[in-house]
């Protein structure tokens, strides 16, 4: 029996990077799994048919996560895909880095709607089904820089900071009803996101991390499994690094 039979998952911003692994490791685990994206409508298209190759039931929806509207849809089109949501993963995310001198409302603004606020849209949504269910598992991507800042994401900084602290919160909320909330901080991930980094800036990061690598999706979809599985049935509230031994 495979870790995540009979469970179902909707995961946010998987149509490439850290999403995209945390997809295919829940298929692969037996999950049946509904995933958002915003705009690579094609390459939605090939990961939802390499899921359903897995075995699973598995479905694609384009919608925007910031938008509150668009959220209360897709989470009512899995309710009916699925049947129910055991496990939500929020991982959509952006940058806009600049200094702070040099940041502007619109930069500030998108970071925080597609960052947070799409903690809150997403979250709202599934946890009267889950208080009904009385089970759930939401997994929220925060980042090492929600931790510890970092010059030219002060933007950044503060949405994967503020993930925390909602975290913690709907942990406290809701853990009588048996929905756990815990956050993935990921260090420096080899993706699209950190792919926009100069070489430079890359190497340096390259130089602190103990374990000499930068992560991959893979590295961060096998921590989402264990707080997804049964295995973390007892662990709620927590913040752990996934960042080869930066943090
Ligand atoms: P990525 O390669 O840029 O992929 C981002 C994904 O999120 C894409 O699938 C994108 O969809 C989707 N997305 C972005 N905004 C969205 C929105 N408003 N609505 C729906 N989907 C949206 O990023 P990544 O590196 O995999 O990062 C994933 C998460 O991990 C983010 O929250 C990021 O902050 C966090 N993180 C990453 C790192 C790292 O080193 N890479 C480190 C710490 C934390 P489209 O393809 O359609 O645009």
């Amino acid at each position: 029996m495979k870790i995540l039979s009979g469970k179902t998952a909707l995961i946010t911003g998987a149509s490439r990077g850290i999403g995209e692994a945390i997809a295919q490791v829940f298929a692969q685990a037996g999950a049946d799994v509904v995933f958002t994206y915003r705009s690579s409508a094609e390459k939605a298209v090939v990961l939802e048919k390499k899921l359903q190759d897995y075995g699973v039931k598995a479905m694609a929806i384009q919608a925007d996560a910031s938008d509150y509207s668009e959220t209360e849809k897709v989470v009512a089109a899995a309710l009916d895909f699925l049947g129910k949501i055991d496990v939500l993963v929020n991982n959509a995310g952006i940058t806009r880095d600049n200094l702070l001198l040099r940041m502007n409302e619109t930069d500030w603004d998108a970071v925080m709607d597609n960052n947070l606020k799409s903690v809150f849209n997403y979250t709202k949504n599934v946890i009267k089904p889950m208080m009904k269910q009385r089970n759930g598992s939401i997994i929220n991507i925060s980042s090492i820089i929600g931790l510890r800042g970092q010059a030219g994401q002060a933007n950044y900084a503060a949405s994967k900071a503020g993930i925390i602290g909602f975290s913690k919160s709907v942990a406290q909320e809701l853990g009588s009803r048996n929905i756990r909330c815990n956050v993935i901080a990921p260090g420096f991930i080899a993706t699209d996101m950190t792919g926009e980094l100069s070489e430079e800036v890359q190497q340096n990061y390259l130089n602190t991390i103990p374990l000499k690598r930068f992560g991959t999706g893979e590295d961060v979809a096998q921590v989402a499994l264990f707080f997804a599985s049964d295995a973390a049935v007892y662990v709620s509230g927590q913040v752990l690094g996934v960042d080869g031994g930066l943090s």
